[in-house]
């Protein structure tokens, strides 16, 4: 059901993150790459992008869309910082652009009181662009999950990382968020983040979005960029506008104006949205279809 979904947004082809199953553990995500990989023409953008280990020097472009684009002059988040931890190490995907980076470990330095840190899942492959698993976007190095989780005190082992299971802070009916979990920290992070300027969008579980508009005052402007997205129950996705100079970068519409509670919200909730019709799997993206500088952005030393 959770792949289903996933799926079926991937066939849509919505530009947007959708993974349900963004957070597996190593050995299955290691095993269904493996099992992808194998299937893919030579010149499959995922497969190219896939399998590139490292970044390609030169200042930082993001090139192209957040779901069909690359980035050269990518940065790694370090894998430790005093208020962070990088999850999942061994798909190396701790990569993005240098203002994403910076904006994780800004956010990691401001905390609310009440989350002491940062587990920080997918942010991009090296060299961006499609990925194998997991996700629809995430490449051009501006897109990064954060997960619902706050960081524990010991220093996570690699091992750790890799297999540590993501908990869903999501009812078992979709329907809210789990009350002997849920509390004011989780609001404050997410509005915390939500009202930062960079921040271009986030997308967080329906009934995490419908907390956080049961909850919020007044003030709600800061809802509008908290967008009700599939999956998402266990982490929350930070997609930045396009940095200052990014001449290559492609912009998405602006969120629509107001807190998007209410009826926008409700069709979440819907045996529609819940069972979202698949479409037949498209064929793969090769790297020629993607922005011409990607290629030499995959071929360059
Ligand atoms: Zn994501």
């Amino acid at each position: 059901m959770r792949r289903t979904i996933a799926i079926a947004v991937l066939a849509w082809g919505l530009a947007v993150g959708a993974p349900s199953f963004a957070q597996d553990l190593a050995v299955t995500e290691a095993a269904r790459r493996a099992e992808l990989i194998a299937a893919l023409p030579a010149d499959a953008a995922k497969r190219v992008f896939g399998l590139l280990k490292q970044p390609n020097a030169g200042p930082p472009r993001s090139i192209g869309s957040y779901a069909k684009g690359c980035i050269a002059g990518a940065v790694a988040l370090p894998q430790d910082g005093a208020t962070w931890q990088v999850m999942r190490p061994a798909r190396n995907r701790f990569w993005g652009h240098p203002v994403l980076i910076a904006f994780i470990e800004r956010i990691a330095a401001g905390l609310p009181a009440g989350w002491p840190g940062l587990l920080v899942g997918d942010i991009g492959q090296p060299r961006g662009g499609p990925m194998v698993t997991g996700h629809a976007s995430h490449q051009i190095g501006l897109d990064a999950d954060i997960w619902l989780t706050p960081m524990p005190e010991q220093r996570l082992t690699a091992a750790e990382r890799d297999n540590l299971p993501a908990k869903s802070i999501v009812t078992a009916d979709g329907n809210g968020v789990d009350p002997s979990v849920w509390g004011l920290p989780y609001r404050q992070l997410i509005e915390t983040v939500a009202r930062a300027p960079e921040l271009a969008r986030m997308f967080v579980n329906p009934a995490i979005k419908r907390a956080l508009c049961h909850e919020a005052g007044a003030d709600r402007a800061w809802l509008a960029k908290v967008r009700p997205w599939w999956g998402h129950d266990d982490h929350f996705h930070i997609r930045l506008n396009c940095p200052p100079g990014q001449t290559q970068c492609e912009a998405q519409e602006p969120v629509p104006p107001g807190d998007g509670c209410g009826k926008e919200l409700d069709w979440w909730f819907t045996e529609e949205a819940r069972h979202p019709k698949s479409g037949p799997p498209g064929k793969p993206l090769l790297v020629s279809q993607l922005p011409p500088d990607c290629a030499a952005v995959a071929t360059a030393p």
